[in-house]
């Protein structure tokens, strides 16, 4: 049962954009009271090294900051699912 197909929280590593899956506790930074999920230890570290590059907001409404990210991932990706490795 450890494949689930109901819908999640995926998380969306910021880095790279690409879905992170809360299971991947491996991966995260926590930055200003929200916790990040990274597909990988390097997306992790070019995180922490410079967060504000990566969220190029400051954060005041998480929904606006959440739609602002999503369009851009959208752009980035395309609509299709993306890796970086
Ligand atoms: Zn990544």
């Amino acid at each position: 049962m450890e494949k689930s197909t109901s819908p999640k929280q995926i998380f969306i590593d910021p880095v790279c954009f690409m879905k992170v899956t809360p299971d991947k506790k491996d991966f995260t930074f926590t930055y200003k009271m929200r916790t990040y999920y990274f597909c990988a230890e390097s997306c992790r570290k070019a995180f922490e090294t410079n967060p504000d590059k990566y969220l190029e907001s400051k954060s005041s409404k998480p929904k606006g900051w959440w739609g602002r990210y999503l369009e851009r991932l959208n752009k980035a990706t395309g609509g299709k699912s993306q890796k970086c490795h």
